[in-house]
C-alpha cells in the first residue's frame, strides 16, 4: 500500500446530527472516557493499522448498537421494512465502495468495503447487493434483527403525522409538533446515522458512513450516505463523513466540497469545514466530521447538535453533542 509519509493519527466519529434530547446520560460520554466505538478506533490507529480498517471497525461497532440508525436499529421505510445504505472511501488511492437497499446484511459498511475491494464496481444496490453479500459470505440476519420496537412505534407516529422524520429539523417546520412521544416532538426523537473519519500514522485518510436513511421514507429512496462526494469522501488531503438532510447534502456535494476547498482554494481543514457548512448547504440542515492528512480533526453543523467524539495522537480527546 502506498503511503504519504509519517504523520500523526487522528480520528473523529459522529452519531448523527439532530440529537435525541432524551439521550441517556451514560450514552452522552463526557469526561475522559471515550465511547467504546471510539476506543476501538484509537486502539487500531495506535497499533499502526490503516485508517480504512479503523473506520470500518468503528462503524461496525455502531451498526451493532440498536441505539443508532445503522445496521440493527435502522429506521423503517413507509412499508415497515429496512433499506440500509453505507459507503467507505480510502483516500490512499481514492478507492471507494457503496451499497444501498440492503435488508439482511448485518454490517452494511463491511459489504461496502467488499464492493470496493472484491468487485469491479463502486456501488451495488438492492437485489444485486444482497446477492453479492451472499457470494462474499458476509453475516446475514433475518430482517427482524434490524427492526426495533421503538422504531415500529415511531413509524406509526410518523404515518399519523404524515411526515418523514427529519430528526435534525425543528419540529414546527414539519407541522408535527403536536405529535409527542414521552412528551417530546417526534421529529427530534429519531435515531441517528453514524460515520467515522480517520488518518493513520502514515497520513492515509479514510471515511465511512452507514445509515437506515429516514424514518417513513419512500421505498427505494437513496440518501447522501452511500453517495461518494455527498455523504462520504476521502482523498490525499482529508476525509469527511456527513449526516443530516440527505437531499440537501446531495445538492451541496458536501463531503467533496470540503476536500475541494482545501485542494483548490488552499483552505485549512477547519476553514473548509466552516465554509462548506455555512455557504454550501442553502437551507439544508446537516453536520459533518473531518480529519486532515496532517492529523487535524474538525467538525461543523447547523443543527441543534451532533453526537461526536474525536481523539488524536497528542492526547486530545473530546466527546460532545451540543455547540
Ligand atoms: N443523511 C441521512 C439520510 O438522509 C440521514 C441522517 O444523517 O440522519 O439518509
Amino acid at each position: 500500500m502506498a503511503t504519504t509519509g509519517c504523520s500523526k493519527w487522528a480520528i473523529a466519529v459522529h452519531g448523527g446530527a439532530g440529537v435525541d434530547p432524551n439521550l441517556p446520560l451514560e450514552r452522552q460520554g463526557g469526561g475522559n472516557a471515550p465511547p467504546p466505538c471510539l476506543a476501538a478506533g484509537i486502539a487500531a490507529l495506535q497499533s499502526g493499522e490503516p485508517a480504512v480498517d479503523a473506520v470500518e471497525l468503528v462503524v461496525r461497532e455502531m451498526e451493532s448498537d440498536p441505539f443508532f440508525n445503522a445496521g440493527r436499529g435502522s429506521v423503517l421505510t413507509r412499508n415497515g421494512t429496512v433499506e440500509m445504505e453505507a459507503s467507505i472511501m480510502d483516500g490512499n488511492g481514492r478507492l471507494c465502495g457503496a451499497v444501498s437497499g440492503v435488508s439482511t446484511v448485518k454490517n452494511p459498511i463491511s459489504l461496502a468495503r467488499l464492493v470496493m475491494e472484491r468487485s469491479p464496481h463502486s456501488y451495488l444496490a438492492f437485489q444485486g447487493a444482497e446477492e453479492f453479500a451472499r457470494q462474499q459470505g458476509v453475516e446475514i440476519m433475518d430482517e427482524s434483527y434490524f427492526i426495533t420496537e421503538a422504531n415500529v412505534s415511531m413509524l406509526k407516529l410518523a404515518k399519523q403525522a404524515n411526515s418523514i422524520l427529519y430528526d435534525y429539523k425543528v419540529p414546527d417546520t414539519f407541522g408535527v409538533s403536536a405529535v409527542l412521544m414521552n412528551g417530546l416532538p417526534i421529529a427530534i426523537y429519531a435515531p441517528e446515522t453514524v460515520g467515522c473519519t480517520a488518518v493513520d500514522k502514515y497520513g492515509r485518510c479514510a471515511a465511512a458512513t452507514s445509515t437506515g436513511g429516514l424514518m417513513n421514507k419512500i421505498n427505494g429512496r437513496i440518501g447522501d450516505s452511500p453517495l461518494i462526494g455527498s455523504g462520504t469522501y476521502a482523498c490525499r488531503d482529508c476525509a469527511v463523513s456527513c449526516t443530516g438532510e440527505g437531499e440537501a447534502i446531495i445538492r451541496a456535494t458536501l463531503a467533496r466540497d470540503v476536500a475541494a476547498l482545501m485542494e483548490y482554494k488552499g483552505m485549512g481543514l477547519k476553514e473548509a469545514v466552516d465554509c462548506a457548512i455555512k455557504e454550501k448547504l442553502d437551507k439544508g440542515f446537516a453536520g459533518l466530521i473531518a480529519v486532515s492528512a496532517k492529523g487535524e480533526v474538525a467538525y461543523g453543523f447547523n443543527t441543534s447538535g451532533m453526537f461526536r467524539a474525536c481523539a488524536d495522537e497528542d492526547g486530545f480527546m473530546e466527546v460532545a453533542i451540543w455547540e
